[in-house]
């Protein structure tokens, strides 16, 4: 493994189950848990908007980790916050350094009601010349069983809360060093979008996001919200598997840019890959992203294909999948195959997806095949799956007893 180097954790992240509880964070809470949080430590109804609006701007736009940098806030309240919160991240268990620049961070999540232990997710930070993206999960495990996907094969499964999902932005942003330098209010405000290292977000870790609506967009109503992290809409990314009929729900309500996993052309084999579409069939989810609120040239849904050797690479599938997504804005990324331990696929040799590219280039549809990355650290697409995971009987009973929508 070419893998240049495996950053330590800091000793204390090793400390979770025997350590005194955490207090618990406030960073990662959206307005009225923040509200909620003040009115608990004694800051009386007139004032929570205003104390709100503060820690907002420590919080979100500047990336704060401790209640002392807050210099506009009263030392006596600064006080009384730091006796009850935290602004803990999630607890970083490795970070991981690829050659080619590319991050990957396995978390550790507090555990919740029924779990035995700690479950763990992965984070990822991809550098490219001109953006910087960041691949978020959104749910521990998946409950859908892409047969192609490494994220399909672990089995505890459960939702992140909004702030564990805005959390991973935060962490990303402390760990890049993508925070002003600025150290208090009104001497240079935020970071420019030129100078910003997370330029975008994408929804394409861990998870079917569209499984774990409710507290996906509460985490990007945070990640959009122009006195904080501001990040537009136009930048974060929702990657969909083909939750049908969420998909125009998701549009009208949060208005992200959407990536749809498609990978067949023809419902038998898709049926296969991407066992959902049993329950939600090609057409059904071709007729959802006509409608999408707010397509056009500028604003395409962009449909995800990945390249497996002598299953879905034909030629005649690159022109079945033009003539498919025929009037829809449209923009097509081939993904080479990643393999990982255990899979049953070969990713489509370099010359075939060359072929297929050139097809679909003569379609209208620039430069589509995505170059792999972090591949080294097991970081690029679709190989997510925390390793560390051994989960014993009963926690798979209980993990399936209590997870999201399972795929029929
Ligand atoms: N569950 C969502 C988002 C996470 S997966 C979805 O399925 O869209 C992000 C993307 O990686 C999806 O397009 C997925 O199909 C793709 N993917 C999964 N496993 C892969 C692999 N081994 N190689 C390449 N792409 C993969
Ligand atoms: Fe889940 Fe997406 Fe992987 Fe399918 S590709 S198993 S929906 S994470």
């Amino acid at each position: 493994m070419n893998l240049i180097s495996t950053i330590p954790p800091k000793p204390e992240a090793f400390a979770t189950e025997s350590a005194t509880p955490r207090l618990p964070s406030l960073a990662g809470l959206d307005r009225d848990g923040l509200k909620a949080a003040l009115a608990a430590v004694g800051v009386p109804a007139k004032q929570l908007n205003m104390r709100a609006g503060q820690l907002w701007s420590w919080i979100y736009a500047r990336g704060v980790t401790s209640f002392d940098a807050m210099s506009d806030v009263a030392k006596e309240l600064r006080g009384r916050l730091a006796a009850a919160y935290s602004l803990d991240r999630p607890e970083i268990v490795t970070e991981q350094l690829s050659v080619d620049g590319t991050r990957k961070w396995l978390l550790r999540l507090p555990k919740l009601g029924h779990e035995a232990r700690p479950p763990e997710i992965e984070t990822v930070y991809i550098p490219e010349s001109d953006r910087g993206t960041l691949c978020i999960s959104s749910q521990v495990g998946c409950t859908l069983t892409c047969s192609f996907c490494h994220t399909g094969t672990q089995r505890l499964v459960r939702n992140l809360t909004a702030q564990e999902i805005v959390g991973q932005i935060l962490l990303a942003r402390d760990s890049i060093g993508d925070w002003p330098g600025a150290a208090g209010p009104g001497d240079g405000g935020l970071v420019p979008d030129a100078e910003r290292k997370i330029t975008n977000v994408v929804l394409m870790g861990m998870g079917e996001p569209l499984y774990n609506f409710d507290n996906v967009k509460a985490a990007m109503a945070i990640a959009a919200d122009g006195d904080g992290i501001a990040l537009s809409k136009r930048r974060i990314t929702l990657s969909t598997s083909g939750v049908v009929p969420e998909i125009g729900r998701w549009g009208a309500e949060a208005g992200t840019m959407l990536a749809i996993s498609l990978h067949a052309v023809r419902d038998a084999l898709r049926d296969e890959l991407v066992p959902i579409n049993r329950k939600y069939p090609i057409a059904e989810l071709m007729a959802a992203c006509r409608n999408y609120p707010g397509l056009s040239n500028a604003r395409r849904i962009t449909f995800e294909y990945v390249m497996l050797k002598d299953v879905n690479d034909s030629l005649a599938d690159a022109k079945a999948l033009v003539k498919l997504l025929a009037g829809i804005p449209a923009k097509i990324n081939l993904i080479p195959f990643n393999p990982w331990p255990g899979s049953k696929y070969e990713c489509s040799d370099w010359a075939q997806i060359e072929k297929f590219a050139e097809l679909v280039n003569r379609a209208g549809y620039a430069s589509p095949v995505r170059t792999p990355r972090g591949r080294d650290i097991m970081a690029a697409c679709g190989q997510l799956r925390s390793l560390s995971l051994k989960t014993t009987a009963r926690e798979r009973a209980a993990a399936a007893a209590s997870a999201p929508e399972a795929e029929g």
